[in-house]
């Protein structure tokens, strides 16, 4: 219990009125419950609201556990301090039902408790005031069934390769209920929390935070001790229980705070040996991260790895839980210490600001400690996976709230998460400003949680440009677009046409930056970049010399198809730039030519050198317009072409 609390002097109800208040308030509750269906859904309504309703504020989770890696079965208490933040006549926390609540106290006092639909109600009587500081602590034993689920608060496994067995919990998105009583609404972290579990002596523990002396209880028992005063949202607080060593060292980024590594791994001399070099990637990457997005904001605690055999890894604050040391899954967990961790999704909707990021903390890792090229490699897999099917939003909607295999689509929520930051960087197209808007979001939401519009809200302020079309179209809206490019090469001017169609019927049109890359006669390059605002916009783009090939999204920036990038064909230019209006044959021997390059024809006249017009026979449209010319006799004209925006002339030899 923290010491920097004094209690408001409690009433003392009596023992009859107690009993009589709490029948009745049984009654009521167990009535409700069965009228209108109380299902667990009340808890998942409560894990992704925008808005607080429980009335009070979590300050301090004591987790007081007896445990071990044999199994999931835990037996002890939780204890909560809360305060008030309205008038309460009861404290709802989640639990699973499983577990059986022996007693529940008030401050120190017995209270009245249901214990049912998961949850625990607790009875408040006389009513709680506002800004009441009220300690419960929930005594409970037991084990929930092993469903075999990833997203199983705690669970059990056994590594066949190590030979290991681990006890280990993953409470997101709302699954710290199936292992203590919790508050699960994002918003509301607790200041602080400790973390005691008791195991055979032979086994270790890894947490959040920083690890007390532990207490050795008799021969076959220690408590293990963890405390962090890091605020923290209620799914990544952790315990992982096994047969660990632990393997550390110490970072020190240029001008921060040094970090101390925590590893806990497998108490097996090969385990180090074959995980060693991985692990050590994490100094690197701690040092890349805090220059990227700001200093690591745990550095008074730690950073830590704790292995488990579970495929994948959990950003468990200050303690990753980790299935492999790849590269990839270290630099992901590690970019949650800032995206999901020190700034948290403020709903689970928003989960792009947890996995997005951590996502693109991924490509920076390898872009920034191995290679761009490596990093693109790399990133093609997502843009495969994301171009694999025609729709979803990055944006959770509500329908998929409730469903983690949504929250955590794989697709959506991470290849397309992380494509979205990509894009972004590139419309940004300065790399200073890019992080500098990161850095800044990621404080001013720090040890809080943050929105997707919270985002675009610093976004925003910080390019003096408004991305709330960028949002709607790659965060609201699913889908891309799939392109088709034409150019034409005038004299000083290139032309480019860009028409687009969504990926499946009422997808966005998506507007955003356009990067061309042209080749000139000359051999050399040139890269523009046009903003597209609207469909079939055609873009008029001065160049000092003829350009011979155009390049579209050289660099692969956009989420997107290409049809057809192709010479010619763009609507409504202005013959005079069309270099590539050409007729042929030339001199024209059969009696026709053919008028290439030109696609509105409204008007053709061909004159003499003398300046008499002469009539042509037929005009044919097409791809390639094919002008009869049998009634000319043999000789030199002026061929002139128009169409609505003006005309050309080219010369004509007839024999
Ligand atoms: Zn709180
Ligand atoms: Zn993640």
């Amino acid at each position: 219990m923290p010491t920097f609390i004094s209690y408001r002097p409690h009433v003392l109800a009596g023992f009859l009125f107690f009993i009589q208040i709490s029948w009745g308030w049984a009654q009521s509750h167990l009535h409700t419950t069965e009228t209108c269906g109380h299902t667990k859904a009340w808890a998942q309504r409560l894990a992704h609201q925008e808005t607080d309703d429980t009335g009070f504020d979590v300050k301090w989770y004591f987790l007081d556990l007896e445990a071990s890696n044999a199994d999931v079965s835990l037996s002890g208490s939780t204890t909560i301090l809360v305060e008030a933040t309205s008038a309460l006549d009861e404290v709802v926390f989640e639990l699973q039902r499983d577990y059986d609540v022996s007693s529940v106290t008030i401050n120190g006092r017995e209270a009245v408790f249901l214990h049912e639909l998961d949850e625990v109600r607790i009875l408040l009587a006389p009513e709680e005031p506002a800004g009441t500081l009220m300690e419960f602590e929930i005594f409970y034993s037991g084990a929930i069934p092993i469903t075999g689920n990833f997203f199983q608060g705690i669970n059990n496994a056994y590594s066949a390769q190590w030979d290991q067995r681990v006890t280990y919990t993953l409470s997101e998105p709302y699954n710290a209920y199936q292992w203590f009583a919790a508050k699960q609404v994002l918003t509301d972290k607790a200041d602080s929390v400790w973390i005691h579990v008791t195991t055979p002596a032979d086994q270790e523990v890894a947490s959040n935070g920083i690890r007390q002396e532990p207490e050795i209880l008799d021969e076959v028992r220690v408590t293990h001790k963890w405390k962090t005063n890091y605020p923290i949202a209620y799914y990544l607080i952790s315990m992982t229980i096994g047969d660990y060593q632990e393997y550390n060292f110490t970072v020190e980024p240029e001008g921060e705070n040094p970090i101390f590594v925590q590893n806990y791994i497998y108490d097996d001399p090969a385990v180090l040996e074959f995980y060693r070099e991985d692990i050590d990637e994490t100094a690197d990457m701690l040092k890349l991260f805090s220059e990227l997005f700001g200093a690591y904001p745990f550095s008074g605690e730690k950073y830590g790895h704790v292995q488990a055999p579970f495929g994948g890894g959990m950003e468990h604050q200050t303690m990753s839980l980790m299935g492999n040391f790849n590269f990839t899954l270290i630099a992901h967990e590690l970019g949650h210490q800032w995206f999901g961790d020190y700034v948290t999704c403020g709903t689970w909707q928003d989960i792009w600001i947890n996995e997005g990021f951590a996502r693109y903390s991924e490509y920076l890792a390898i872009e920034k400690l191995i290679d761009r090229a490596t990093a693109e490699e790399w990133r093609q897999d997502d843009v495969e996976r994301i171009l694999s099917e025609n729709g979803g939003t990055v944006f959770v909607p509500e329908s998929g709230a409730d469903l983690p295999s949504r929250i955590f689509d794989f697709r959506l929520t991470y290849s397309k998460g992380g494509q979205l930051v990509h894009m972004l960087r590139h419309e940004i197209n300065d790399d200073d400003l890019f992080f500098r808007v990161l850095r800044e979001f990621v404080q001013r939401k720090a040890f809080a949680t943050g929105t997707g519009d919270d985002f675009v809200e610093v976004l925003n302020e910080l390019t003096e440009q408004d991305f709330t079309w960028f949002f709607e179209q790659w965060y609201y809206g699913g889908g891309f677009p799939i392109y088709d490019i034409t150019w034409e090469d005038g004299a000083d001017t290139v032309w480019i046409q860009s028409d687009q169609t969504g990926s499946y019927n009422g997808a966005p049109f998506f507007q955003g930056t356009l990067p061309f890359r042209l080749t000139l006669e000359n051999g050399g390059q040139e890269i523009v970049r046009v903003f597209q605002s609207e469909n079939n916009q055609k873009f008029a783009i001065p160049i000092s010399d003829r350009v011979v090939d155009v390049e579209f999204d050289y660099e692969n920036w956009i989420l997107k198809e290409v049809n057809s990038v192709r010479r010619g064909g763009v609507v409504g230019i202005p013959l005079e730039y069309r270099a590539s209006a050409k007729i042929y044959p030339q001199p024209a021997t059969g009696g026709y030519v053919h008028l290439e390059g030109i696609s509105s024809l409204s008007r053709v006249q061909v004159i003499d050198l003398q300046g008499r017009f002469h009539q042509i026979s037929s005009v044919q449209e097409g791809e390639r317009w094919r002008l009869d010319l049998s009634r000319l006799q043999a000789g030199m004209y002026q061929l002139r072409v128009e169409d609505e925006l003006g005309g050309v002339s080219l010369p004509l030899v007839v024999r």
